[in-house]
Protein backbone atom coordinates (compact mmCIF):
# COMPACT_ATOMS: atom_id res chain seq x y z
CA UNK A 1 0.00 0.00 0.00
CA UNK A 2 2.74 2.37 1.05
CA UNK A 3 4.63 2.09 -2.14
CA UNK A 4 1.60 2.59 -4.34
CA UNK A 5 0.98 6.28 -5.70
CA UNK A 6 -0.96 9.04 -3.89
CA UNK A 7 -3.24 8.90 -6.82
CA UNK A 8 -4.25 5.25 -6.79
CA UNK A 9 -4.82 5.12 -2.51
CA UNK A 10 -6.87 8.43 -2.79
CA UNK A 11 -9.47 6.62 -5.27
CA UNK A 12 -12.52 5.05 -4.03
CA UNK A 13 -13.37 1.49 -5.14
CA UNK A 14 -16.63 1.70 -6.84
CA UNK A 15 -19.36 1.51 -4.53
CA UNK A 16 -21.57 -0.28 -7.30
CA UNK A 17 -19.03 -2.55 -7.65
CA UNK A 18 -18.40 -3.24 -3.71
CA UNK A 19 -22.11 -4.12 -3.42
CA UNK A 20 -21.87 -6.43 -6.16
CA UNK A 21 -18.91 -8.36 -4.74
CA UNK A 22 -20.70 -8.35 -1.63
CA UNK A 23 -23.60 -9.80 -3.36
CA UNK A 24 -21.49 -12.61 -5.01
CA UNK A 25 -20.42 -13.48 -1.60
CA UNK A 26 -23.45 -14.09 0.26
CA UNK A 27 -24.69 -16.07 -3.15
CA UNK A 28 -21.51 -18.49 -2.76
CA UNK A 29 -23.02 -18.98 1.22
CA UNK A 30 -26.03 -20.28 -0.81
CA UNK A 31 -28.10 -16.92 -0.13
CA UNK A 32 -30.70 -16.15 -2.19
CA UNK A 33 -30.10 -12.40 -3.30
CA UNK A 34 -31.95 -10.22 -5.70
CA UNK A 35 -29.43 -8.13 -6.98
CA UNK A 36 -31.26 -4.39 -8.16
CA UNK A 37 -27.60 -2.75 -7.64
CA UNK A 38 -26.00 -3.38 -11.20
CA UNK A 39 -26.45 -0.69 -13.78
CA UNK A 40 -26.89 -3.11 -16.73
CA UNK A 41 -30.08 -3.97 -18.87
CA UNK A 42 -31.38 -7.74 -18.19
CA UNK A 43 -32.15 -8.41 -21.29
CA UNK A 44 -29.75 -10.13 -24.56
CA UNK A 45 -27.98 -8.21 -26.67
CA UNK A 46 -30.55 -8.15 -30.03
CA UNK A 47 -29.74 -10.78 -32.49
CA UNK A 48 -28.83 -8.50 -35.11
CA UNK A 49 -26.24 -7.31 -33.33
CA UNK A 50 -24.80 -10.05 -32.46
CA UNK A 51 -25.17 -11.60 -36.34
CA UNK A 52 -22.91 -8.15 -37.76
CA UNK A 53 -19.79 -9.52 -34.69
CA UNK A 54 -20.37 -12.73 -36.03
CA UNK A 55 -19.52 -11.45 -39.68
CA UNK A 56 -16.70 -9.43 -38.63
CA UNK A 57 -15.44 -12.04 -37.55
CA UNK A 58 -15.50 -14.53 -40.30
CA UNK A 59 -14.44 -11.03 -42.49
CA UNK A 60 -11.01 -11.12 -40.61
CA UNK A 61 -11.58 -7.89 -38.44
CA UNK A 62 -8.84 -8.34 -36.42
CA UNK A 63 -6.01 -5.86 -37.05
CA UNK A 64 -5.81 -2.60 -34.94
CA UNK A 65 -8.33 -0.23 -35.36
CA UNK A 66 -7.70 3.58 -35.87
CA UNK A 67 -7.25 5.19 -32.22
CA UNK A 68 -10.50 7.09 -32.69
CA UNK A 69 -12.35 4.65 -34.87
CA UNK A 70 -13.37 3.07 -37.89
CA UNK A 71 -14.38 6.03 -40.15
CA UNK A 72 -18.09 3.48 -41.49
CA UNK A 73 -18.28 3.77 -37.34
CA UNK A 74 -17.74 7.66 -36.71
CA UNK A 75 -20.36 8.31 -40.07
CA UNK A 76 -22.82 5.99 -38.72
CA UNK A 77 -22.58 7.59 -35.48
CA UNK A 78 -22.53 11.35 -37.03
CA UNK A 79 -25.98 10.28 -38.67
CA UNK A 80 -27.25 8.65 -35.08
CA UNK A 81 -26.19 12.06 -33.96
CA UNK A 82 -28.43 13.63 -36.59
CA UNK A 83 -31.67 11.23 -36.66
CA UNK A 84 -32.02 11.40 -33.23
CA UNK A 85 -30.77 14.81 -31.89
CA UNK A 86 -30.22 16.53 -34.66
CA UNK A 87 -26.86 17.53 -34.16
CA UNK A 88 -23.87 17.86 -36.45
CA UNK A 89 -20.74 15.69 -35.62
CA UNK A 90 -18.11 15.26 -38.30
CA UNK A 91 -15.71 12.76 -38.50
CA UNK A 92 -13.34 14.97 -36.98
CA UNK A 93 -15.63 15.92 -33.86
CA UNK A 94 -16.17 12.22 -33.07
CA UNK A 95 -14.18 9.59 -30.93
CA UNK A 96 -15.07 6.15 -30.35
CA UNK A 97 -13.72 4.42 -26.89
CA UNK A 98 -13.80 1.62 -24.81
CA UNK A 99 -16.69 2.50 -23.39
CA UNK A 100 -18.51 6.19 -22.15
CA UNK A 101 -16.36 5.35 -18.97
CA UNK A 102 -12.94 5.78 -21.04
CA UNK A 103 -14.78 8.82 -22.88
CA UNK A 104 -14.66 10.64 -19.95
CA UNK A 105 -11.76 9.65 -18.26
CA UNK A 106 -10.03 10.70 -21.87
CA UNK A 107 -12.33 14.35 -21.22
CA UNK A 108 -11.28 14.52 -17.41
CA UNK A 109 -7.32 13.79 -18.61
CA UNK A 110 -7.62 16.43 -21.50
CA UNK A 111 -9.31 19.13 -19.71
CA UNK A 112 -8.68 19.28 -16.33
CA UNK A 113 -5.76 21.16 -14.46
CA UNK A 114 -4.64 20.61 -10.88
CA UNK A 115 -7.41 22.22 -8.63
CA UNK A 116 -9.82 23.06 -12.03
CA UNK A 117 -13.32 23.04 -10.08
CA UNK A 118 -16.33 20.85 -11.59
CA UNK A 119 -19.49 21.10 -11.01
CA UNK A 120 -21.09 18.11 -10.14
CA UNK A 121 -24.96 18.54 -9.90
CA UNK A 122 -26.11 15.76 -7.49
CA UNK A 123 -27.07 12.70 -7.87
CA UNK A 124 -23.98 12.46 -10.08
CA UNK A 125 -22.83 8.74 -11.54
CA UNK A 126 -20.06 7.60 -9.38
CA UNK A 127 -17.11 7.73 -11.44
CA UNK A 128 -17.72 11.42 -12.38
CA UNK A 129 -15.92 12.32 -8.84
CA UNK A 130 -13.27 9.91 -8.95
CA UNK A 131 -12.32 10.45 -12.54
CA UNK A 132 -11.89 14.46 -12.05
CA UNK A 133 -9.65 14.04 -8.53
CA UNK A 134 -7.76 11.47 -10.91
CA UNK A 135 -6.77 14.23 -13.13
CA UNK A 136 -6.63 16.32 -10.12
CA UNK A 137 -9.24 18.70 -10.39
CA UNK A 138 -11.87 19.58 -7.14
CA UNK A 139 -15.32 17.88 -7.70
CA UNK A 140 -17.90 20.59 -6.17
CA UNK A 141 -21.14 19.50 -5.46
CA UNK A 142 -24.47 20.73 -6.38
CA UNK A 143 -27.12 19.67 -4.00
CA UNK A 144 -30.62 18.56 -4.74
CA UNK A 145 -33.20 16.53 -3.24
CA UNK A 146 -36.17 14.43 -3.70
CA UNK A 147 -38.38 17.37 -3.17
CA UNK A 148 -36.68 19.64 -6.14
CA UNK A 149 -36.98 15.90 -8.21
CA UNK A 150 -33.30 16.03 -8.28
CA UNK A 151 -32.72 18.90 -10.41
CA UNK A 152 -30.78 21.75 -9.76
CA UNK A 153 -32.00 25.76 -10.61
CA UNK A 154 -29.85 28.04 -12.63
CA UNK A 155 -29.59 30.16 -9.82
CA UNK A 156 -27.73 27.39 -7.82
CA UNK A 157 -25.81 26.75 -11.17
CA UNK A 158 -24.76 30.05 -11.05
CA UNK A 159 -24.23 30.67 -7.23
CA UNK A 160 -21.84 27.38 -7.29
CA UNK A 161 -19.36 29.25 -10.24
CA UNK A 162 -16.18 30.30 -9.25
CA UNK A 163 -13.33 31.73 -11.49
CA UNK A 164 -12.02 28.10 -10.78
CA UNK A 165 -14.86 26.56 -12.79
CA UNK A 166 -13.82 24.55 -15.49
CA UNK A 167 -16.79 22.14 -16.86
CA UNK A 168 -19.87 20.96 -15.30
CA UNK A 169 -20.95 17.21 -15.95
CA UNK A 170 -23.79 15.96 -15.68
CA UNK A 171 -26.17 12.68 -17.01
CA UNK A 172 -29.99 13.76 -18.73
CA UNK A 173 -31.63 11.24 -18.18
CA UNK A 174 -29.85 10.82 -14.94
CA UNK A 175 -28.05 7.49 -12.94
CA UNK A 176 -29.20 7.31 -10.48
CA UNK A 177 -32.13 9.87 -9.87
CA UNK A 178 -33.90 9.08 -13.14
CA UNK A 179 -34.47 12.64 -13.93
CA UNK A 180 -34.79 13.99 -17.07
CA UNK A 181 -33.95 17.45 -17.53
CA UNK A 182 -36.74 19.21 -20.63
CA UNK A 183 -35.63 21.03 -23.06
CA UNK A 184 -36.75 24.64 -21.62
CA UNK A 185 -34.84 23.74 -18.22
CA UNK A 186 -31.54 22.88 -20.44
CA UNK A 187 -32.19 26.34 -21.65
CA UNK A 188 -32.27 28.02 -18.51
CA UNK A 189 -29.03 26.27 -17.26
CA UNK A 190 -27.31 27.36 -20.83
CA UNK A 191 -28.87 30.82 -20.04
CA UNK A 192 -26.57 30.97 -16.86
CA UNK A 193 -23.37 29.18 -18.82
CA UNK A 194 -23.50 31.99 -21.50
CA UNK A 195 -22.31 34.66 -19.33
CA UNK A 196 -19.53 32.49 -18.41
CA UNK A 197 -18.28 31.09 -21.56
CA UNK A 198 -14.95 29.33 -20.68
CA UNK A 199 -16.93 26.46 -18.86
CA UNK A 200 -17.16 23.82 -21.03
CA UNK A 201 -20.20 20.85 -20.24
CA UNK A 202 -20.02 17.35 -20.75
CA UNK A 203 -23.59 16.27 -21.36
CA UNK A 204 -23.47 12.42 -20.41
CA UNK A 205 -26.75 11.01 -22.78
CA UNK A 206 -26.35 7.42 -22.28
CA UNK A 207 -29.90 6.73 -21.65
CA UNK A 208 -31.06 8.80 -24.01
CA UNK A 209 -33.37 6.34 -25.75
CA UNK A 210 -34.39 5.01 -21.96
CA UNK A 211 -36.84 8.57 -21.52
CA UNK A 212 -40.54 8.33 -20.72
CA UNK A 213 -41.61 11.64 -21.01
CA UNK A 214 -41.13 12.61 -24.52
CA UNK A 215 -38.18 14.15 -26.52
CA UNK A 216 -34.87 13.55 -25.38
CA UNK A 217 -32.91 17.42 -25.12
CA UNK A 218 -29.37 17.91 -25.77
CA UNK A 219 -27.12 20.93 -24.73
CA UNK A 220 -25.18 20.65 -27.78
CA UNK A 221 -28.40 21.49 -29.61
CA UNK A 222 -28.49 25.16 -28.40
CA UNK A 223 -26.05 26.79 -30.92
CA UNK A 224 -25.05 29.42 -28.47
CA UNK A 225 -23.32 26.02 -26.16
CA UNK A 226 -22.73 23.94 -29.58
CA UNK A 227 -19.04 25.20 -29.12
CA UNK A 228 -18.35 24.05 -25.68
CA UNK A 229 -20.39 21.11 -25.36
CA UNK A 230 -18.86 17.38 -24.87
CA UNK A 231 -22.18 15.07 -25.84
CA UNK A 232 -21.10 11.27 -24.51
CA UNK A 233 -23.23 8.54 -25.70
CA UNK A 234 -22.73 4.77 -26.13
CA UNK A 235 -24.69 1.52 -26.33
CA UNK A 236 -24.42 -0.07 -23.21
CA UNK A 237 -27.70 0.87 -21.91
CA UNK A 238 -29.95 0.81 -25.34
CA UNK A 239 -28.62 -1.75 -26.69
CA UNK A 240 -27.77 -3.87 -23.92
CA UNK A 241 -24.33 -4.25 -24.59
CA UNK A 242 -22.41 -3.49 -21.56
CA UNK A 243 -19.55 -6.22 -22.09
CA UNK A 244 -19.22 -5.13 -25.53
CA UNK A 245 -17.37 -1.77 -24.59
CA UNK A 246 -18.09 1.14 -27.38
CA UNK A 247 -18.96 4.92 -25.82
CA UNK A 248 -18.04 8.06 -28.45
CA UNK A 249 -18.08 11.81 -27.95
CA UNK A 250 -19.21 14.33 -30.17
CA UNK A 251 -17.43 17.02 -29.63
CA UNK A 252 -15.84 20.47 -30.50
CA UNK A 253 -12.25 19.54 -32.96
CA UNK A 254 -9.77 20.60 -30.33
CA UNK A 255 -11.51 18.32 -27.80
CA UNK A 256 -12.03 15.29 -29.78
CA UNK A 257 -8.25 15.80 -31.21
CA UNK A 258 -7.11 15.70 -28.11
CA UNK A 259 -9.29 12.84 -26.40
CA UNK A 260 -8.06 10.70 -29.69
CA UNK A 261 -4.15 11.57 -28.50
CA UNK A 262 -4.95 10.22 -25.31
CA UNK A 263 -6.72 7.32 -26.43
CA UNK A 264 -3.65 6.78 -28.77
CA UNK A 265 -1.02 6.11 -25.44
CA UNK A 266 -3.31 4.30 -23.00
CA UNK A 267 -5.22 2.14 -25.34
CA UNK A 268 -5.26 2.76 -28.78
CA UNK A 269 -8.86 2.14 -31.25
CA UNK A 270 -11.74 0.07 -29.11
CA UNK A 271 -12.00 -3.35 -30.06
CA UNK A 272 -12.54 -4.41 -33.92
CA UNK A 273 -15.63 -6.97 -33.47
CA UNK A 274 -17.41 -4.78 -30.87
CA UNK A 275 -17.24 -1.37 -32.98
CA UNK A 276 -18.25 -3.46 -36.14
CA UNK A 277 -21.28 -4.87 -34.73
CA UNK A 278 -22.12 -1.02 -33.18
CA UNK A 279 -22.11 0.28 -36.98
CA UNK A 280 -25.38 -2.45 -37.18
CA UNK A 281 -26.44 -1.22 -33.98
CA UNK A 282 -26.56 2.55 -34.85
CA UNK A 283 -28.10 2.48 -38.29
CA UNK A 284 -31.03 -0.14 -36.83
CA UNK A 285 -33.84 2.19 -36.34
CA UNK A 286 -34.50 2.93 -33.10
CA UNK A 287 -37.81 1.14 -32.94
CA UNK A 288 -35.67 -2.02 -32.91
CA UNK A 289 -34.65 -1.37 -29.30
CA UNK A 290 -38.33 -0.08 -28.11
CA UNK A 291 -39.53 -3.78 -26.53
CA UNK A 292 -36.27 -2.84 -24.41
CA UNK A 293 -38.12 0.65 -23.31
CA UNK A 294 -41.41 -0.94 -22.91
CA UNK A 295 -40.27 -2.90 -20.61
CA UNK A 296 -38.65 -1.10 -18.62
CA UNK A 297 -41.66 1.54 -18.18
CA UNK A 298 -44.04 -1.23 -17.18
CA UNK A 299 -41.27 -2.18 -14.41
CA UNK A 300 -40.95 1.31 -13.52
CA UNK A 301 -45.08 1.85 -12.77
CA UNK A 302 -44.61 -1.21 -10.88
CA UNK A 303 -41.70 -0.47 -8.50
CA UNK A 304 -43.33 2.72 -7.79
CA UNK A 305 -46.20 1.54 -6.68
CA UNK A 306 -44.62 -1.25 -4.67
CA UNK A 307 -42.30 1.75 -3.10
CA UNK A 308 -45.09 3.68 -2.27
CA UNK A 309 -46.71 0.98 -0.10
CA UNK A 310 -43.25 1.07 1.86
CA UNK A 311 -43.88 3.59 4.71
CA UNK A 312 -40.38 5.87 4.84
CA UNK A 313 -39.29 5.75 1.38
CA UNK A 314 -39.96 9.11 -0.56
CA UNK A 315 -39.54 8.64 -4.29
CA UNK A 316 -39.83 10.86 -7.73
CA UNK A 317 -41.49 9.41 -10.43
CA UNK A 318 -38.49 8.63 -12.89
CA UNK A 319 -38.66 9.79 -16.31
CA UNK A 320 -36.00 7.93 -17.67
CA UNK A 321 -33.10 5.36 -17.23
CA UNK A 322 -34.14 2.31 -14.89
CA UNK A 323 -33.36 3.37 -11.43
CA UNK A 324 -35.49 4.81 -8.44
CA UNK A 325 -33.44 7.01 -6.17
CA UNK A 326 -35.73 6.87 -2.80
CA UNK A 327 -34.86 9.19 -0.09
CA UNK A 328 -34.87 7.18 3.08
CA UNK A 329 -33.76 9.36 5.74
CA UNK A 330 -37.10 8.35 7.72
CA UNK A 331 -35.06 5.02 8.98
CA UNK A 332 -31.44 6.83 10.03
CA UNK A 333 -31.59 6.93 13.63
CA UNK A 334 -33.67 3.84 14.45
CA UNK A 335 -32.55 0.25 15.37
CA UNK A 336 -34.02 -2.44 12.81
CA UNK A 337 -33.77 -5.83 13.32
CA UNK A 338 -30.87 -5.23 15.51
CA UNK A 339 -29.33 -2.97 13.30
CA UNK A 340 -29.09 0.63 14.34
CA UNK A 341 -29.56 2.64 10.97
CA UNK A 342 -27.31 5.60 11.02
CA UNK A 343 -26.85 6.32 7.38
CA UNK A 344 -27.84 4.99 3.69
CA UNK A 345 -25.54 2.95 3.84
CA UNK A 346 -26.26 0.92 6.88
CA UNK A 347 -29.46 1.11 5.26
CA UNK A 348 -28.21 -0.54 2.15
CA UNK A 349 -26.34 -3.36 3.95
CA UNK A 350 -29.22 -3.83 6.26
CA UNK A 351 -31.42 -5.03 3.48
CA UNK A 352 -28.87 -6.75 1.64
CA UNK A 353 -28.40 -8.86 5.17
CA UNK A 354 -32.40 -9.04 6.11
CA UNK A 355 -34.05 -8.30 2.85
CA UNK A 356 -31.47 -10.62 0.91
CA UNK A 357 -31.83 -7.66 -1.58
CA UNK A 358 -28.71 -5.99 -2.75
CA UNK A 359 -29.17 -1.65 -3.64
CA UNK A 360 -26.53 1.11 -4.01
CA UNK A 361 -26.28 3.57 -1.21
CA UNK A 362 -26.35 7.07 -2.25
CA UNK A 363 -23.30 8.28 -0.30
CA UNK A 364 -21.85 6.83 -3.87
CA UNK A 365 -23.71 9.60 -5.49
CA UNK A 366 -23.39 12.66 -3.43
CA UNK A 367 -27.19 12.10 -2.03
CA UNK A 368 -26.33 10.00 1.70
CA UNK A 369 -30.05 10.20 2.30
CA UNK A 370 -30.77 8.26 -0.74
CA UNK A 371 -30.76 4.49 -2.11
CA UNK A 372 -30.53 3.21 -5.94
CA UNK A 373 -32.70 0.41 -6.95
CA UNK A 374 -32.06 -0.65 -10.50
CA UNK A 375 -35.65 -1.91 -12.20
CA UNK A 376 -33.43 -3.89 -14.87
CA UNK A 377 -34.98 -6.81 -12.90
CA UNK A 378 -37.68 -8.88 -14.09
CA UNK A 379 -41.28 -8.16 -13.01
CA UNK A 380 -41.39 -11.22 -10.49
CA UNK A 381 -38.19 -10.31 -9.11
CA UNK A 382 -39.05 -6.78 -8.46
CA UNK A 383 -42.32 -7.90 -6.92
CA UNK A 384 -40.51 -10.40 -4.52
CA UNK A 385 -37.53 -7.97 -3.90
CA UNK A 386 -40.37 -5.03 -2.90
CA UNK A 387 -42.12 -7.71 -0.56
CA UNK A 388 -39.24 -8.73 1.22
CA UNK A 389 -37.96 -5.20 1.98
CA UNK A 390 -41.30 -4.23 3.18
CA UNK A 391 -41.28 -6.65 5.61
CA UNK A 392 -37.72 -6.04 6.43
CA UNK A 393 -38.76 -2.56 7.88
CA UNK A 394 -42.09 -3.24 9.13
CA UNK A 395 -41.37 -2.43 12.86
CA UNK A 396 -39.89 1.02 11.88
N1 LIG B 1 -22.49 7.28 -17.88
C1 LIG B 1 -23.46 6.87 -17.07
C2 LIG B 1 -24.40 7.89 -16.52
C3 LIG B 1 -23.58 5.52 -16.72
O1 LIG B 1 -24.55 5.12 -15.90
C4 LIG B 1 -22.64 4.59 -17.25
C5 LIG B 1 -22.71 3.16 -16.87
O2 LIG B 1 -23.19 2.79 -15.84
C6 LIG B 1 -21.66 5.07 -18.10
C7 LIG B 1 -21.61 6.41 -18.40
C8 LIG B 1 -20.61 4.17 -18.69
O3 LIG B 1 -21.06 3.37 -19.69
P1 LIG B 1 -20.12 2.43 -20.53
O4 LIG B 1 -20.61 1.04 -20.29
O5 LIG B 1 -20.33 2.85 -21.96
O6 LIG B 1 -18.71 2.64 -20.10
Amino acid sequence: QQKLSDRINSLATSQTLAMAAKTRELREEGKDIIGLSLGEPDFNTPDFIKEAAIQAINDNYNSYTPVDGYVELKDAISKKFKRDNNLTYNRSQIVVSTGAKQSLANIAMVMINPGDEVLLPCPYWVSYAELVKLAEGIPVEVPTTVESNFKITPAQLEAAITPKTKMIWYSSPSNPSGMVYSKEELRALADVLVKYPDIIVVSDEIYEHINFVGAHASMAQFEDMYDRVVTVNGVSKAFAMTGWRIGYIGAPDWIAKACTKMQGQITSGANCIAQRAVITALEAPVSSIKFMIDTFKSRRKLIISLLDEIKGFKTTEPEGAFYVFPDVSYFFGRTLKGHHIKDATDFSMFLLEEALVATVTGDAFGNPECIRLSYAASEAQIEEALKRIKTAVSEA
